[in-house]
């Protein structure tokens, strides 16, 4: 596929709110991660918008039946919205590259496609899982019903804005919700094109709706609102508190949170190829210039393989070009905006100053004030307390920690704050298996690392990286309140 020009991406702009783009001012500027440059403006949600936006929600749900209408019929219109959106896969695939940090080789093969074939996923739960007969006493039976809430509102972050919004559109439609989602202000447009085509498949107007704004202003008035039954969050730590404590204050509404993470790579001696390893760690810290929740930013390594490893990792590092999202051959994405990229840099100076030393990167891309590309950092020389080691940077930096025995390994991976995901690599299944058994995290990838299409595999942190599920079919079941019922006869 040849290059594509970045100036012929026509941004939709607007809310999306019964069934149509709702205009208003636009009022918060968009720029292109790739080059900083202008693309477009939307509005910032005022509290009576979202009221507006979430009545109209309630009275569409509500006048459509879509909650009530057979869970077969739900399937069948979003099968035919997942179809859609494989049709204009190469639109939508341009449209998110232009808008994000994902190169378009990625969003054409990974982005689009996990987004149609995740709503799909949950399509095809919906005539599979209900509620429960339950042992009760033989003169009476007791069950358990499953009811969608009503209107769920989803907040999503910037970093994967198609994929993310599928983890929440896929399940609240499917158990029979409506929906009203806000998209990151920095990515708020490649989800209003996927809305028009909602609409196409058959979703009825106003079941599926998209308030543009800032976090503190939209997202919050959406979270408080009184007929928002559900809320489902993707996102940082510190939001997700806020997020949860504004929830409990207006209607104790159950909340689902996947929050940061800080995720360890544990590999042994014995964990096989040394350049397949160093391939696996690198894609593990550097996919999406490490702008992901999952990223595995800590190498915990057996002091047998660690200089070999760390020399291969380095090595390829090395070699990573960055470049445009709308250029075929880009692998090596660009930073969100320039605050991400002044809030990696200080937490590696920082980690510098204080006694770490960086065996490779540790400085910009130099791209001619084009876009901000931060180089492949690995930090050495770092211990438990080191800022580095302790917070979430969201950027392509790897600390570097090694080890001398499994259980020296465990207690340097457990950390205090996060539990979103683990990477073990070992030959030896008993020692992979213990491991598993005590690291304290939502999801454990042994001998690989990072998330597949199994839409089955639900995934969600432990501690501060969440509450609740994503995927599986516990995302599904957590998008329904359960009536318990009790007949005596
Ligand atoms: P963020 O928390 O800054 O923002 C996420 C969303 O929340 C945005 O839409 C934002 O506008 C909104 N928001 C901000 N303040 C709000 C408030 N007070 N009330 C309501 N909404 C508010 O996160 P981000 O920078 O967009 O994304 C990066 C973070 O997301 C990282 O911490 C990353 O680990 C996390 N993340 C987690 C997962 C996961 O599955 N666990 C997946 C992707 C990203």
């Amino acid at each position: 596929m040849p290059d594509f020009d970045p100036k012929q991406i026509a941004a939709p702009s607007g809310h999306f709110i019964g069934g149509r783009l709702t205009p208003g001012e636009p009022v918060i500027d968009v720029l292109r991660p790739s080059d900083c440059q202008p693309m477009g403006g939307i509005p910032d949600a005022s509290d009576d918008l979202v009221d507006q936006a979430v009545n109209d929600a309630h009275s569409s749900w509500r006048a459509s039946g879509w909650g009530t209408r057979s869970p077969r019929e739900r399937a069948r219109v979003l099968l035919r919205w997942a179809d859609l959106i494989d049709r204009h896969a190469d639109e939508l695939a341009r449209l998110e590259a232009v808008s994000s940090t994902r190169p378009i080789s990625e969003a054409r093969t990974f982005d689009v496609p996990f987004t149609s074939d995740c709503i799909r996923f949950f399509a095809e739960c919906a005539d599979k899982f209900g509620g429960d007969a339950l042992p009760t006493r033989q003169d009476s039976l007791g069950f358990v019903v499953p009811e969608p809430y009503g209107v769920v509102a989803a907040i999503a972050p910037w970093n994967f804005p198609l994929s993310m919004a599928s983890w929440k559109c896929g399940p609240a439609l499917a158990a029979g919700n409506a929906l009203v989602l806000k998209p990151s202000e920095m990515t708020p447009f490649s989800i209003l094109r996927v809305a028009e085509l909602a609409i196409e498949a058959g979703v009825p107007a106003g079941v599926f709706n998209v308030v543009q704004g800032r976090g503190q202003s939209a997202g919050a008035a959406l979270v408080r609102h009184p007929l928002i039954g559900k809320v489902s969050f993707t996102g940082s730590t510190h939001t997700g508190a806020a997020i949860m404590s504004n929830a409990a204050q207006h209607g104790t509404k159950p909340v689902t949170l996947e929050l940061g993470g800080k995720s360890p790579q544990i590999v042994f001696d014995d964990a096989g190829d040394i350049d397949a390893l160093a391939q696996r760690i690198l894609r593990g810290f550097t996919s999406n210039a490490g702008q992901a929740c999952v990223s595995g930013t800590r190498l915990i390594v057996q002091r047998g393989i660690a200089d070999r490893l760390i020399d291969a990792v380095i090595a390829k590092a090395a070699a990573l070009e960055p470049g445009p999202t709308w250029r075929e051959s880009t692998r090596f994405a660009p930073i969100i905006s320039e605050a991400q990229a002044t809030r990696i840099d200080a937490a590696v100076q920082d980690s510098i100053a204080s006694g770490a030393h960086a065996l490779c990167g540790g400085e910009y891309f130099d791209t001619a004030g084009k876009g901000f590309y931060y180089r492949p950092t690995l930090l050495a020389g770092v211990d438990r307390d080191s800022r580095a080691v302790r917070e979430e940077i969201f950027g392509p930096v790897l600390t570097v920690q090694t080890f001398d025995d499994e259980d020296e390994a465990l207690s340097l991976a457990d950390h205090p704050t996060y539990g979103l995901a683990a990477g073990v690599h070992t030959q030896d299944i008993g020692r992979a298996l213990r491991a598993m058994r005590r690291i304290q995290a939502g999801t454990v990838w042994i001998n690989r690392f990072g998330r597949t299409y199994d839409f089955i595999i639900p995934t969600g942190g432990f501690k501060g990286s969440g509450i609740g599920k994503d995927l599986g079919r516990e995302a599904f079941e957590a998008n329904f309140r359960y009536k318990a019922v009790l007949i005596d006869f």
